[in-house]
């Protein structure tokens, strides 16, 4: 790895300074962690998967307007993208039970829910990211009631989106994670960008006809497999050629390195939608 300014090293991710300003880089790396990092293991091209589809899934929802922090791809490990101001909370959205939804409430693995439920925890490792409603969010000032209604509106079409999307490949999208960030324009005006990455690390993915999980879980309940089951993923996407990157164990670095890139240069030049934060709503009626 080079000597670049590391900004943030996460439990799967390095952010490093990017080249020009207001710019980072994403190095994924292959570091799995579950239980907020008690259980942990290196998996050998995790980083390559995750960069690819998250890549892909960034680039497809700016097609359909998500503003996204991703840029470009860079290499098998990395990605450019934009500095936004991360805000501290994670959105969780659920289209059916697992989880920590069925600990917490008793629910049973694979209810589906009669619709998508969204949920805030409070971006923290020291205190284990803890669940948090809107007013939480507000009355601490981690976001306003504008942003969060924002938030809100662009959960819920990322979910439409990737679970039509996932659907077209077999795959059920259970739920998933998102991270936002906000970036000010040149006169005060605020827009949101989804950030952090998109992949099976913060993704539940089922089998459509089997129900067999096809993401993280696999290693949070020990059933083995996660690699491959990362890799099939970005099989179906179309993003690794078939028999994949991933061979006996180890990453065919050859495969990997001459994998086509993921350019989004929509990002750059797409009109931004800013928040409004002046001008409250007016009431309907
Ligand atoms: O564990 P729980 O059921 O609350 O997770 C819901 C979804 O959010 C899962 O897809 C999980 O991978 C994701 N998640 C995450 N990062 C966390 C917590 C949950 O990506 N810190």
């Amino acid at each position: 790895m080079s000597k670049r300014k590391v900004i943030y090293e996460g439990k799967a991710k390095i952010i490093f300074e990017g080249p020009e300003p207001g710019t980072l880089i994403q190095y994924f790396k292959d570091d799995a962690t579950a239980f907020n990092a008690q259980k942990k293991a290196v998996i050998a091209g995790k980083g390559v998967l995750n960069n690819r589809i998250s890549s892909h899934l960034m680039t497809r929802l700016e097609t359909i307007g998500i503003p996204t922090h991703f840029l470009k791809s860079l290499n098998m490990r990395e990605q450019l993208v934009r500095q936004v101001e991360i805000i501290p909370i994670e959105v969780v959205i659920r289209n059916i039970a697992a989880g920590s939804l069925c600990k917490r409430l008793g629910i049973k693995e694979g209810t589906i829910l009669p619709q998508p439920l969204i949920e805030f925890y409070y971006k923290n490792d020291a205190l284990g990211d803890p669940m948090v409603n809107e007013h939480h969010i507000i009355t601490l000032g981690w976001a306003d009631i504008y942003e969060l209604e924002e938030i809100v509106a662009m959960t819920y079409r990322v979910n439409d989106y990737l679970n039509g999307m996932f659907a077209g490949i077999g795959l059920k999208l259970v739920d998933f994670k998102l991270e936002f960030g906000r970036l000010w324009g040149e006169y005060g005006e605020l827009y949101l960008f989804l950030a952090d990455e998109i992949s099976p690390d913060n993704c539940r993915l089922w089998d459509m006809q089997t129900n067999e999980k096809m993401d993280k879980d696999r290693f949070r309940q020990d059933l083995g497999g996660l690699i491959e089951a990362y890799q099939q993923v970005a099989e179906r996407l179309g993003l690794v050629p078939k028999g994949g990157i991933i061979e006996g164990g180890s990453i065919n670095e050859q495969v990997a390195a001459g994998l086509e890139e993921i350019e989004n240069e929509l990002a750059r030049e797409r009109k931004l939608r800013s928040v409004n934060k002046s001008m409250p709503k007016k009431p309907k009626g």
